[in-house]
C-alpha cells in the first residue's frame, strides 16, 4: 500500500438479483458496523444495474460506508441506444464510481481502445470517477508483451488528458489469465505493473497524474489481499468471485489497512 487511498471495490458482474443484492449490502453493512474498514480505506460496490437503485436506498437510509458504483455505462448522455444506460442516469442514482473497459467488455462486447476513450469522457463529465480495467492475456506476457500491451490501453484511455484529469481516474491493473481463474498474481508481479502504470503515468500526465490510485484485480481472496495490498504502487482491489460473500469481502476490506 502506498501513500494514496486506497479503494477496494467488489465487482458482483452479472449475479444478484435485487432481493439478492439486498441481502448482500446487508450482511455486508452488518460486518462493517462489527469491524469498520480501516481507516483511509474506502469501498466500492458493483452490482447489476437491476440492483443499483435497491442497494443505493440502502446505502443511504442506513448511512452505510460504502460508494456506489456501476459496471459499465454508455458513452452518449441519451438517444436511441436500446438496452444502454448513460452516465447521467447513474450519476443521478449518485453512482460515484464506474468501471470502464474491464476486460469481459472487452473480450465479449467488442469494446475497443476507442470506445473506452469515449466511456471515459463521459463518465468524467458526467462528475463520476472510472475504473479503468487494462491487462494482458496469458499469451501476451508469456510472449513478453504484458508491458507494451497495458501501455498501450493507458496511451489509448488517457493519453490525450491532462494530468489532473488522470489523477482523478483509479487504474485497476487486472491481468486477463487471473480474472476469475484462481491463479492470482505474485505480489512481486502486481507490483511490478502496478510500478509501471505509475511511471506511464507520469510520462502522459507529469507527477499530478501518478496520484491515481492504481488497484490490482485478479482472483483476490482473504487468504492473498495482505501481501497484495501490501506493496507501494497497489492501492486497492477490484475484486469479483470473493465480493459476493460478505465476509470474505470484509476480511479483504480488513486486510486494505
Ligand atoms: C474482476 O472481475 O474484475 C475480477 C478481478 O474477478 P475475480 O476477482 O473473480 O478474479
Amino acid at each position: 500500500m502506498g501513500e494514496r487511498p486506497v479503494l477496494v471495490s467488489g465487482n458482483w458482474k452479472m449475479h444478484e438479483n435485487h432481493f439478492e443484492a439486498l441481502k448482500l449490502i446487508q450482511e455486508l453493512a452488518a460486518l462493517l458496523r462489527a469491524k469498520p474498514a480501516p481507516q483511509g480505506v474506502e469501498v466500492s460496490l458493483h452490482p447489476p444495474f437491476t440492483s443499483l437503485r435497491s442497494v443505493q436506498t440502502a446505502v443511504e437510509t442506513d448511512h452505510l460506508p460504502v460508494a456506489l458504483g456501476a459496471q459499465n455505462c454508455h458513452f452518449e448522455e441519451r438517444g436511441a441506444y436500446t438496452g444502454e444506460v448513460s452516465p447521467e442516469m447513474l450519476a443521478k442514482l449518485n453512482v460515484a464510481y464506474v468501471i470502464a473497459g474491464h476486460s469481459e467488455r472487452r473480450q465479449y462486447f467488442g469494446e475497443s481502445d476507442e470506445i473506452v476513450c469515449m466511456k471515459l469522457d463521459a463518465i468524467l463529465k458526467a462528475g463520476m470517477v472510472p475504473i479503468l480495467c487494462v491487462g494482458e492475456s496469458g499469451e501476451e506476457r508469456a510472449e513478453g508483451m504484458a508491458l507494451a500491451k497495458v501501455a498501450g490501453q493507458l496511451e489509448a484511455a488517457l493519453g490525450r488528458r491532462k494530468g489532473e484529469e488522470i489523477a482523478r481516474v483509479v487504474v485497476a491493473y487486472e491481468p486477463i489469465w487471473a480474472i476469475g481463474t484462481g491463479v492470482v498474481a505474485t505480489p512481486d508481479d502486481a507490483e511490478e505493473m502496478c510500478g509501471t502504470i505509475r511511471d506511464e503515468l507520469t510520462r502522459l500526465g507529469g507527477a499530478v497524474a501518478a496520484t491515481a490510485r492504481v488497484q490490482y484485480g485478479g482472483s483476490v481472496t482473504p487468504e492473498n489481499a495482505a501481501d497484495l495490498l501490501a506493496c507501494a504502487n497497489v492501492d486497492g482491489a477490484l475484486v469479483g468471485g470473493a465480493s459476493l460473500d460478505a465476509a470474505k469481502f470484509h476480511a479483504i476490506v480488513s486486510a486494505a489497512g
